[in-house]
């Protein structure tokens, strides 16, 4: 990161590819983390490599949901951590809620290195790693999380989440919080807030939003809830991306 000059046009980028390095290295990114790297920068790239408006209030109406919930869950995944650790430990002190390791390529090292990465900047608490519960439907590997985590979450924050995994939540009856920068991929299609935009962006802005609705009542955040529209956020990010080319 040290090498890598402020000033480059394409900073922003240069630098996620270089924490996605860093992360396979450590042993925190799966391999195929790398391929799902790409296709986000393609998708980035196309949307101007900026914070869309519809973006800015599906970040909005996540942070009313997060404020809202009993139990807010975010998960984190080999990309999650590689990208932003400190900043996903930040947004969960700021609406209390817990951090999940939860991997599609799960092996029990990759679940200790994220975990431990995690502690490093700043994580107390990590589940994730009893796997004591089951999403139905899914295949074994893939279904497993914390009982007194994922699976007790009303409301659960899964960036860059695979679309059989993010249908099944879905199915539970959670309210997922999908960040992904393809609004065609099946997991935003079917999140009750799909925030397309890059997570180096959208987490720091879902705390921001967080923090300046600390005060808030009940009743301002429901409104903020019910005023967001899903299928409009989804169009206008499309939108965005069919005029970019
Ligand atoms: P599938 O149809 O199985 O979902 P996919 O191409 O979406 O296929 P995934 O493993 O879900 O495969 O890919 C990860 C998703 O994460 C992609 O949609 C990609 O655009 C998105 N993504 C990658 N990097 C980022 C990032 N930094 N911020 C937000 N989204 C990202
Ligand atoms: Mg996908």
């Amino acid at each position: 990161e040290e090498e890598i000059p402020e000033d480059h046009p394409r900073y922003e980028d240069l630098l996620t590819r270089h924490r996605i390095e860093r992360g396979v290295e450590k042993g925190i990114t799966h391999l195929q983390g790398m391929h799902a790297e790409g296709r986000g920068s393609a998708f980035d790239y196309l949307l101007g490599e900026e914070t869309i408006p519809s973006a800015v209030e599906a970040e909005r109406a996540a942070a009313a949901h997060l404020l809202l919930a009993d139990h807010p869950v975010l998960s984190i995944n080999g990309n999650v951590a590689a990208l932003v650790p400190a900043e996903m430990v930040e947004l969960a002190d700021v609406v209390d809620a817990d951090l999940e390791v939860n991997l599609f390529n799960r092996t029990p090292e990759r679940l200790e290195a994220i975990a431990d990465h995690l502690r490093e900047h700043g994580a107390e608490d990590v589940k994730g790693l009893e796997a004591d519960a089951r999403i139905p439907r899914l295949d074994h590997q893939r279904a497993k999380v914390d009982a007194d985590g994922i699976y007790d979450a009303d409301v659960v924050v899964v960036p860059l989440e695979d679309g059989d995994r993010a249908e099944a939540l879905a199915e539970m009856g959670k309210t997922e919080i999908v960040i992904d920068l393809n609004p065609l991929s099946r997991s935003p299609q079917v999140a009750e807030v799909p925030i397309v935009d890059n997570i180096i962006r959208a987490v720091p802005n879902i705390t921001e939003h967080a923090r300046d609705l600390a005060d808030a009542s009940g009743e301002e955040l429901e409104a903020i809830v019910k005023e967001f529209d899903r299928k409009r956020a989804l169009e206008a990010a499309e939108e965005r991306i069919r005029s970019g080319l």
